[in-house]
């Protein structure tokens, strides 16, 4: 089965999220546990986690159609000890959410070398911060999400992610989240049906299906290997459709949320009905 989504709100409170998302027709969702622009946040009410619930038993969704996005501040790969301190404090309380909520995976960019340090040992320090978070956590994977490799962010590359794989000491525990766009910036010409094919044959070699915790569907407002990060909707980019109708009609891409994290929400409910129309 293909569960469609996108990114929702949860402002008011995370148990809006399911609400959000049911009302555009996904079947799938995403959304922050907290302020993404924030380090810490006051910790969920009791009230909160039970309505949040409640809202993905009424609408239908479970654990393995909902992928929450930590904040954009974190850096596990930070090389100034306080900042890795704060970066790590601040990813087991998102974990922690994820974990009080039900909910099975968490999404978020593996972290940056500012120029600081190496790659294989930012590489390293990353998969170290996710041990440390897996363990003070239960039952939820780490998934991390493939980057454009805009300025020093690292994941931009299927070695790197698997680097990253390869430093984590419970396995089961460690996942992947490929956003189509981030993968043609960063240099996967997933565009063309030869280049999916490849792309995905490399990417079943490298890290293997069994690691790929959900994706995000993104147009791009930028060229193949630009490494930068420009959302688009879907079939306006630079990327065009082919890619979506090949993702929804492979099993592979089965049984996990597929997110819209497309800058026009307007379009949303349109973009999830047209994503299941390329279902052949
Ligand atoms: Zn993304
Ligand atoms: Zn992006």
């Amino acid at each position: 089965m293909k569960y469609a989504g996108a990114h929702v709100s949860a402002q008011g409170g995370v148990e809006n999220s399911p609400v959000n998302a049911n009302a555009i027709g996904a079947r799938a969702f995403a959304f922050f546990t907290k302020n993404q622009r924030q380090w810490f946040a006051n910790p969920l009410s009791q009230k909160s986690i039970t309505q949040f619930r409640k809202n993905c038993e009424k609408f239908n969704y479970r654990p393995f159609q909902i992928l929450p996005h930590d904040s954009y501040l974190i850096n596990l790969g930070h090389h100034e000890k306080e900042q890795l301190e704060k970066s790590r404090t601040s990813f087991i309380d998102e974990m922690q959410r994820c974990e009080m909520l039900g909910l099975d995976r968490l999404n978020f960019h593996p972290g940056s070398h500012l120029n600081a340090m190496g790659t294989d040992e930012c590489l390293k320090l990353i998969a170290e911060s996710i041990n440390i978070a897996l363990g003070r956590t239960k039952g939820v994977i780490a998934v991390i999400e493939n980057t454009a490799g805009q300025g020093t962010n690292l994941g931009h590359t299927f070695e790197q992610l698997r680097a990253i794989i390869d430093g984590v000491e419970d396995k089961s525990r460690v996942g992947v989240c490929i956003d189509t766009c981030h993968a043609f910036t960063s240099g996967y010409d997933i565009g063309t049906a030869h280049g999916f094919r490849d792309t995905f044959g490399k990417f079943g070699a490298d890290i293997g299906f069994e690691y790929l915790k959900g994706m995000h569907l993104n147009d791009s407002k930028k060229q193949l290997g630009t490494r930068v990060d420009r959302h688009d909707n879907i079939g306006l980019g630079e990327l065009g459709e082919d890619v979506f109708a090949q993702i929804m009609n492979d099993p592979r891409f089965d049984d996990m949320p597929l997110i819209l994290e497309t800058p026009d929400e307007s379009l949303w409910p349109a973009e999830i009905e047209r994503l299941y129309s390329l279902v052949v």
